[in-house]
């Protein structure tokens, strides 16, 4: 999967609609200190589901909604939309038939947000699952921040194993194998649950 398009409304500085086209094999973002620069990479990353407002340099989630400036009002809403392109064929089996992917996460003052695919709702849990393995979602190593190879350097066996897992494509059975084994407690729960019926009932 590789990035086509971002497009962002109301996100930190991004008061009106702007759509970012990445046609090309690098593209660069330039400007003065301060201009947004690192709010395009926090857009990508809070669209791909990060949860910690303080990872998107914030201390509550809302603080990504644009809150005004001496001319603007703040707004209600912050909405992000990020654009793949599937030609390369790496993309879950039932995205196959779509040209492009459309990702897109909205949160309201309220609280309320919702989450979409190719415009249809769908949780949180879908959008992870479809990021699993590529080594893009919010998470993975396709974000290099300042600091990041420091931080790499100096983890804990353990924390630097998540990358190697999400690169050798592991991540997405291991998450399916934390499922299965809630069900099979859930299973076995419900047995002992009959088994004490049926001994009532004799
Ligand atoms: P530098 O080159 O110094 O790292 P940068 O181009 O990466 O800067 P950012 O950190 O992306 O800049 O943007 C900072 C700007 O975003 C600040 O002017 C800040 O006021 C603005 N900003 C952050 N959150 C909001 C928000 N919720 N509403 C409006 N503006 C915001």
């Amino acid at each position: 999967m590789k990035i086509k398009r971002l497009e962002i409304l109301g996100f930190k500085s991004f008061q009106d609609k702007v759509s970012l086209e990445f046609n090309q094999a690098i593209t660069s973002i330039v400007g003065p200190n301060g201009c947004g620069k690192s709010n395009v990479v926090d857009a990508i990353r809070w669209v791909m589901g990060e949860q910690s407002a303080k990872n998107l340099r914030g201390k509550a989630m809302e603080d990504i909604i644009f809150n005004g400036t001496e001319y603007r009002k703040p707004l209600g809403m912050a909405e992000v939309s990020l654009v793949f392109s599937t030609e390369d064929g790496r993309v879950p089996a039932k995205y196959l038939n779509f040209t492009e992917i459309q990702v897109t996460r909205r949160l309201y003052r309220d609280g309320e947000s919702d989450y979409l695919i190719n415009k249809i709702p769908c949780r949180l849990l879908d959008v992870a699952e479809l990021f699993m393995d590529t080594g893009i979602g919010a998470r993975a190593y396709s974000i290099i921040e300042q600091g990041k190879i420091g931080m790499i350097l100096h983890a804990k066996p353990e924390e630097r194993r998540f990358l190697i897992e999400e690169a050798a494509g592991v991540t997405k059975f291991k998450a399916r194998k934390v499922v299965a084994l809630k069900k099979i407690e859930s299973t076995r729960q419900n047995l002992l649950r009959i088994g004490d019926i049926v001994t009532e009932i004799k």
